[in-house]
């Protein structure tokens, strides 16, 4: 029996298959930044888009959540922050962007409809969000740069 043909019985026997071979380096990387957005793929895919020219070079730690930084201007955003601190202290990033967006189904009835009634809402929760990211880190004694930006359908605007 060859030794592929004894890994491969092995396998069948744990219920597993190796189905792609690749190598990735395990060497340290630098992550410009942690990104938190919404799963819905419109928004997404333009936010990472706009992203991807606005940060340093290198691969972010994205976050990709229904409702982007909906959980972390929640009331109970431990579970999020907990998360972001991860990259801090794993990765060391110290610049985070929260996104929200426009008609957003994570926030559902909760989202206006109007363009500017949406706009308002979505200030208050990053601006919420912000809140809750710079305290928990303040609570620590870090003081990482937090960018809010509110994703609309024809644009974002920076919150500050
Ligand atoms: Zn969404």
């Amino acid at each position: 029996m060859t030794e592929t043909h004894e890994k491969q019985e092995e396998e069948k026997e744990m219920g597993i298959k190796k189905i792609a071979e690749w190598t990735i380096s395990k060497e340290h990387v630098t992550v410009p930044q942690a990104e938190v957005i919404c799963i819905e793929p419109r928004p997404r895919y333009k936010t990472e888009e706009f992203l991807a020219t606005s940060r340093a070079p290198g691969v972010p730690d994205t976050n990709i959540y229904p409702g982007g930084a909906m959980e972390l201007a929640s009331n109970d955003p431990k579970h999020a922050l907990d998360k972001l601190a991860i990259s801090y202290d794993k990765h060391g990033v110290r610049r985070f962007v929260l996104t929200v967006h426009e008609d957003c189904g994570g926030y559902g009835e909760r989202m206006p409809y109007s363009y500017d009634k949406a706009l308002e809402f979505m200030t208050e929760e990053l601006r919420r969000a912000r809140l809750a990211l710079e305290g928990y880190f303040s609570g620590r004694g870090e003081r990482p740069v937090v960018l809010t930006y509110a994703v609309m359908f024809d644009g974002v605007y920076e919150v500050s």
